[in-house]
């Protein structure tokens, strides 16, 4: 079975049915900003709680493996549209960033200077390759 149907992106939870998660402007998909396409609205996630914790929900639910770092205050550039998230509260088990507690969906207090970063440990890039690693196939692409 493949893991990431969902490649290039994934779909968040409900209730926010055709939301999708991405990273943008890293040096390959497991790192960047944290973008989200809702409704055919392009928004980020403000770094007002933003930790370790919850990169890692990030990080897991891009096949992207486990989260290195949590780079707040636009480190991958500031983005556009709407501010989704805000005051993320992830305990860092949830499987998707819409299962943590925050403030209500495009409810803020932050700009885009603000906008969340995450680093994967995961180098996996936007390419079909197969790469094996200690003789297991850990890329879970391609799809
Ligand atoms: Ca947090
Ligand atoms: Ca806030």
């Amino acid at each position: 079975m493949c893991v990431l149907q969902c490649f290039p992106m994934c779909s968040l939870f409900p209730p926010f049915p055709g939301a999708s998660l991405s990273l943008v402007n890293g040096r390959n998909r497991c790192e960047g900003r944290v973008e989200i396409y809702s409704n055919g609205n392009r928004g980020t996630v403000c770094d007002d709680g933003w930790d370790i914790n919850d990169a890692n929900v990030v990080c897991r639910q891009l096949g992207c493996g486990e989260a290195i770092s949590p780079p707040g205050s636009a480190r991958f550039g500031q983005g556009t549209g709407t501010i989704w998230l805000d005051d993320m509260n992830c305990a860092g088990s949830e499987t998707a960033l819409t299962e943590c507690p925050a403030k209500p969906w495009g409810d803020h207090n932050c700009n885009h200077g603000e906008d969340a970063g995450v680093v994967c440990s995961g180098t996996v890039n936007s390419h079909n390759h197969r790469r094996p690693e200690g003789g297991r196939d850990l890329w879970r692409f391609p799809c």
